[in-house]
């Protein structure tokens, strides 16, 4: 049980980790991009609006373009390379400062299909001569004599290398993070496992205290109803009907006591791993019947028929008592919860397939169990409905204790219910 928490704490604890660093990568990621893309669209911007107000300026001197190399604008930091390119009215290329690196044909493509207006920044990736992938921001930028159009200045940057930089950083973030993550994962496990250590503790404490306690309650409650025993025996005929009414009660008290001692000291003695299951072989249909037979005077002053169906010889390797105790406990517990006239049929049959199994079935025509209550059924103490079970000598331990004893056999057990109409336990046992 302690294993099953720390290693969900741990996996929680991991969950936690990688939504954060996941948070913080691309948070951190596209923060830093955004802010260093405004800039680079800024200074693009402004590049382009000086060029083309030279550019204007020498054709109403010259009526023609000019070409300048654009060396002081070059951002020597990134590697990032500015050029331009500037188209007559006619289209055709008037003035350009090359771009560099492979790109110039993909540039000239991206430009043949321009059609984002004056002035914005547009960022395109596209293959360079020799295959491989380029980014550049391209910013356009008419030029006017008058209020003729008499040409448009391109201008770019090239900034496939500080692209590819910026993407061995962002998979460098990832690799670190994932190694974060295994880290922050066995220190997870490890600072889990000493957060549990005081609550093993105190949780093997209560264990303790429970197996005493019950254990301690057993004798005196055994002289208790040997007691009222003796008293009705040795002085029955002076007791008054009323005495005797109270004795009676009080040994169904007693009885009920003992049960629930005896089922408690069961389960804590099952949790501190003190029950050994020992195994043999037997015929399971052989002890059904004995169950069966035990129940049977139960079932018929309720007036309930009581059969049993399926192969008439079972053969499995468990612990018999164990066998003998779940039997009971559903058997009994279909009686409990079935009106008088109902009809509680026990199935034993053998599977090969999937994997070789034995499933035994308890079915009842009784009270039923609703969907939202069917899981809770095998929690401690749960009853759906107290005063019946308690009037039915029941404690709630029953169902925990018959999942307890499936479980240390490695099989199942499921409920299937419609309320009102009745329910089947099916319990599969591995062979
Ligand atoms: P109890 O001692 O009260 O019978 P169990 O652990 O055996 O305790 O069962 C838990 C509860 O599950 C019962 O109180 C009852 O409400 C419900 N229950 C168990 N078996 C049946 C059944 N065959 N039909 C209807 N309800 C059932």
């Amino acid at each position: 049980m302690f294993a099953k928490i720390r290693n969900e704490l741990t996996l929680r604890y991991s969950m936690v980790m990688m939504l954060l660093m996941m948070a913080f990568i691309i948070v951190s990621s596209t923060g830093m991009l955004w802010i260093l893309y405004r800039e680079e669209q800024q200074d693009l911007r402004s590049f382009t609006e000086r060029e083309a107000r030279e550019q204007t300026a020498m054709y109403k001197e010259r009526a023609a373009f000019f070409q300048f190399p654009y060396q002081e604008e070059e951002n020597a930091d990134s590697g990032a390379k500015i050029f331009y390119y500037v188209f007559d009215k006619h289209g055709q290329q008037a003035a350009a400062e090359e771009a560099e690196g492979g790109i110039h044909t993909g540039v000239l493509g991206i430009i043949g299909n321009w059609s984002a207006p004056d002035g914005v920044v547009e960022l395109k990736k596209f293959h360079d001569a020799n295959g491989d992938r380029a980014v550049a921001l391209l910013c356009s930028m008419k030029i006017y004599d008058g209020t003729e159009v008499v040409g448009t200045v391109f201008v770019g940057e090239n900034i496939s290398s500080y692209y590819q930089r910026i993407k061995i950083l962002l998979i460098m973030m990832v690799v670190l993070c994932i190694l974060f993550l295994v880290i922050a994962a066995f220190a997870g496990h490890f600072l889990a496992g000493r957060a549990i250590i005081p609550i093993r503790q105190a949780f093997s404490r209560q264990r303790e205290f429970v197996a005493d306690a019950s254990h301690e309650l057993r004798t005196p409650l055994s002289v208790m109803l040997t007691s009222v025993d003796v008293i009705q025996t040795e002085e029955d005929q002076k007791l008054s009907p009323l005495s005797i009414q109270v004795l009676d009660d009080m040994k169904d008290e007693i009885r009920r006591m003992t049960k629930l001692v005896t089922d408690l000291l069961t389960l804590a003695r099952a949790d501190a791993g003190a029950v050994n299951i020992i195994k043999e072989r037997f015929d399971l249909a052989i002890v059904a019947e004995q169950v069966l037979r035990s129940l049977q005077p139960l079932a018929a002053t309720k007036g309930i028929e009581l059969a049993i169906a399926g192969e008439a010889e079972i053969a499995v390797l468990a612990d018999r008592e164990r066998m003998k105790q779940l039997l009971l406990i559903l058997i009994d517990n279909a009686v409990k919860y079935t009106p008088a006239g109902g009809r509680v049929g026990v199935l034993l049959k053998t599977a090969a397939a999937p994997k070789p199994c034995v499933t035994i079935t308890v079915e009842d025509t009784g009270a039923g169990i609703p969907d939202d209550q069917r899981a809770l059924i095998f929690e401690r103490f749960y009853r759906i409905d107290k005063a019946r079970s308690r009037q039915e000598g029941g404690t709630g331990l029953g169902l925990p204790i018959a999942k307890w004893i499936v479980d240390a056999h490695g099989g199942t057990i499921k409920v299937t219910s419609t309320f009102g109409e009745g329910s089947s336990f099916i319990v599969t046992l591995p062979v």
